[in-house]
């Protein structure tokens, strides 16, 4: 009997246990093929929004940029590759729905192990009196590390120019203009030093050729790497006197891999041969720190320097040519350079959440894995968010969200030497892309200073921007309950234009270089920053040298990885919101805003030249005229979006389509003068420093130096053609706004 009881009891145990799995699984089923609701719920996004935002840890960052940072993992070696498995198993285990390793061949550089780079100074029979240092010395604790790439310029023509020094203060086109024109000094021949900073070091390369040098040295000046009252590594975040910035100084314009313009660099493909690379220096390039800068330049003599001029070394700045005559009559600088151009492996990482409703539509979040040595900031700060962003979303997955659109996640290979893992990727895909890609984040470093955020975007995003960062706390100490847009707001207001905090255009440097500029898709950044007012230095001290360690982000940047957590819940929130709203957050009428402030300001520069615009007929009317065509399209097209019906998804998607086009619709298939690859008619790269963003590139281009014009009629007739391809454009972009039919 007692038996029998116990039976039943046991099988009626079963039964119950079984039956709430049985429950569990049906519930677990519906709330994972339901994301339809998801959809279409704006209450039930916002709360899986702020789910997600609020499953971001700063803890966990910490782990994630500890993990990645032991070890160099410089483009092209095996630790490189060893980090993207250890990055593909982690989102796999995330639960991300698919992971690839994307290989391409690609064309990388890197320094002559048995023959060193440097610098000396000779004399008549070859005696070297000084030579530069061959590396930087090892940080503590990492004394044991091998494979620390020693500072060098990245694709840097070999040889061995000799001549005299000349320095140009910061290689601009400015200072070569000043130096040529005003203190008329000649450098062909000659070999040229200039300060690192304010613009990208490919452009200082550039210039150099141009002027004739035969060889360029690159220095880091306390004036732009120390900031007062600081101390430098490791007991502050200054550059040690010791300390050299890496960095390729290419000229690519986009083209992404040299030996592949315009084509994925797959085992099949083309290549064109190493003189006819795109974007190679034809001189050598050398880079070195401020004390080796302080013995270069000591005994240099020729004019003192205008004051702008000067850094803070204890030398003259004096511009030469060459050494004083009393002092070093006879002495020349050599520079040794023995670095080796390679077809070199490298990997992407490519994570995808497939989206509900429209897995056809992709929003991209994208960030470059490679490093010159540690990459404790460039690039891991930004890898460690992405990280945390995927094990967020992978957390809402298994909770029963899943986004409207396909989420694709990115960890870039080989973006140190010019972009190339990102760029030949968006090669590959071009056509997917054009077709269906809604947006592209990016992820860089994630925190370059201590102050406040910087967000760099497509005008169509400032909205998103603004809404989103009044859901982000403040990661400032003393500011609890303070939202992160106040807490931007206070710190840099947009000043006379708006009030609000302030957002820039993108420039490039990083890797939505091809997404934005070539593809037309809109983009976006975010990261931690400087106070620009006080704090002129460039980037931040440590930037590219070895002492970019975990312990200078956790000792110094973000102790608390709060502000690291902030930036991953406005780079995570961006995506989420793109991947996930019904109707697209995409905003065109502030597209319309800059789109005026920019023709203003490009009439107003030509203004300059009244006389001129006058005698060659130049009018800026249809340019002024496109844009009203545009604004009135825009405000039309939100006043639509107001009323639609959103039960209708026909309605919904026609609607968004004209969002994710709208971009597109900027890109002129011939690209800027000389610039194929720069197709966006709104913005590009600054042709005098790759960092900035330039508006109406085409028409200030055009406009550059035009009052030195050799052939002044024919270059106003440029500037008429670019004022009317820009027009064109912008109505075109009107039409593509307007009611189908
Ligand atoms: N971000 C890298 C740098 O600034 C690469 C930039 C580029 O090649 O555009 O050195
Ligand atoms: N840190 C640079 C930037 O995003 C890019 C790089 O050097 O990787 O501005
Ligand atoms: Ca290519
Ligand atoms: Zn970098
Ligand atoms: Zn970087």
């Amino acid at each position: 009997m007692k038996r029998e009881r116990k039976l039943l009891l046991w099988i009626w145990w079963l039964v119950i246990v079984t039956g709430l799995f049985l429950l569990g699984f049906i519930i677990g089923w519906f709330a994972k093929f339901t994301p339809v609701k998801n959809g279409n719920d704006k209450d039930a996004n916002q709360r899986y929004l702020r789910a997600f935002l609020d499953e971001m840890k700063a803890e966990e960052i910490k782990k994630h940029l500890r993990k990645f940072t032991r070890l160099p993992h410089l483009a092209g070696t095996e630790q490189n590759l060893r980090y993207a498995e250890q990055i593909m198993a982690e989102w796999q285990q995330f639960g991300l729905d698919s992971v690839d390793l994307v290989p391409y061949d690609v064309l990388l550089s890197y320094p002559n192990k048995s023959q060193p780079n440097y610098v000396s100074i000779v004399d008549r029979l070859g005696n070297e009196s000084f030579k530069s240092s061959l590396a930087e010395p090892i940080p503590e604790g990492y004394e044991d590390v091998s494979d620390i790439v020693p500072p060098f310029n990245a694709f840097s023509a070999k040889g061995q120019p000799e001549g005299d020094l000349v320095y140009v203060n910061y290689g601009r086109t400015e200072d070569f203009m000043q130096l040529e024109r005003e203190m008329h000094i000649n450098v062909t021949g000659k070999i040229v030093i200039v300060r690192y900073g304010k613009i990208f070091r490919g452009n200082k390369v550039k210039n150099a050729e141009l002027a004739g040098a035969v060889g360029i040295i690159m220095f880091s000046d306390p004036f732009d790497y120390s900031a007062a009252g600081v101390e430098s590594y490791p007991k502050g975040w200054n550059l040690p006197g010791e300390g050299v910035q890496r960095g390729n100084v290419l000229n690519l314009n986009g083209a992404g891999d040299p030996l592949t313009p315009g084509y994925p660099a797959k085992e099949y493909t083309y290549r064109l041969s190493r003189e006819h690379g795109v974007g190679l220096p034809k001189i050598p390039v050398h880079p070195i720190g401020a004390y080796d800068a302080v013995d270069l330049l000591k005994n240099m003599g020729g004019p003192i320097p205008p004051n702008n001029w000067k850094g803070n070394l204890n030398v003259p700045y004096r511009i030469g040519p060459g050494f004083q005559d009393v002092v070093s009559k006879d002495q020349k600088v050599r520079m040794n350079i023995h670095t080796n151009n390679q077809v070199t492996r490298i990997y992407n990482v490519i994570g995808r959440i497939r989206g509900a409703l429209e897995p056809d539509r992709y929003v991209i979040l994208g960030g470059h894995r490679d490093a010159w040595v540690f990459g404790g900031i460039d690039p891991m700060s930004g890898a460690a968010v992405v990280h945390e962003t995927v094990r967020s979303a992978g957390r809402m997955l298994r909770k029963g969200w899943r986004p409207r659109r396909t989420m694709v996640f990115a960890s870039w290979d080989a973006e140190e030497f010019g972009l190339l893992g990102s760029t030949e990727w968006a090669e590959d895909n071009a056509k997917l892309l054009q077709e269906r890609a809604v947006a592209y984040i990016n992820a860089d470093s994630a925190i370059e200073g201590m102050y406040t955020l910087r967000v760099d975007c497509t005008p169509s995003l400032h909205t998103l921007v603004y809404d989103l960062t009044k859901q982000i706390d403040s990661p400032e100490k003393g500011e609890e309950g303070v939202s992160l847009y106040e807490s931007w707001h206070k710190r840099d207001n947009w000043t006379n234009d708006r009030d609000a905090p302030r957002i820039s255009k993108l420039g490039s440097g990083s890797d939505f270089e091809a997404y934005f500029i070539r593809l037309g898709i809109a983009a976006g950044r975010a990261r931690y920053t400087k106070n620009k007012k006080v704090e002129r230095y460039s980037s931040y001290p440590v930037y590219h040298s070895v002492y970019e360690t975990f312990e200078i982000v956790e000792k110094f940047y973000d102790p608390s990885f709060r502000r690291l957590r902030a930036v991953a819940q406005v780079r995570g929130g961006l995506v989420f919101q793109l991947a996930a709203s019904q109707l697209l957050p995409l905003d065109a009428s502030q597209y319309a805003d800059s789109l005026r402030k920019y023709a203003q300001s490009i009439a107003q520069l030509a203004q300059r030249n009244p006389d001129q615009m006058e005698m060659y007929g130049v009018s800026f009317d249809s340019l002024f005229s496109a844009v009203q065509n545009f604004t009135d399209a825009a405000r039309g097209f939100h006043e639509r979006l107001q009323n639609i019906n959103t039960a209708d998804s026909l309605q919904i998607r026609m609607m968004n389509d004209q969002l994710m086009y709208l971009e597109r619709a900027f890109i002129d298939p011939l690209g800027l003068p000389g610039r194929p690859f720069y197709r966006h008619v709104i913005f590009a790269p600054s042709s005098h420093n790759k960092y900035a963003g330039e508006s109406f590139p085409g028409i200030y281009d055009a406009l550059f130096d035009i009052e030195n014009s050799a052939d002044p009629e024919k270059a106003w007739e440029e500037v008429k053609r670019q004022i009317s391809i820009a027009a064109f454009t912008v109505h075109a972009a009107a039409m593509t706004l307007k009611p189908p039919a």
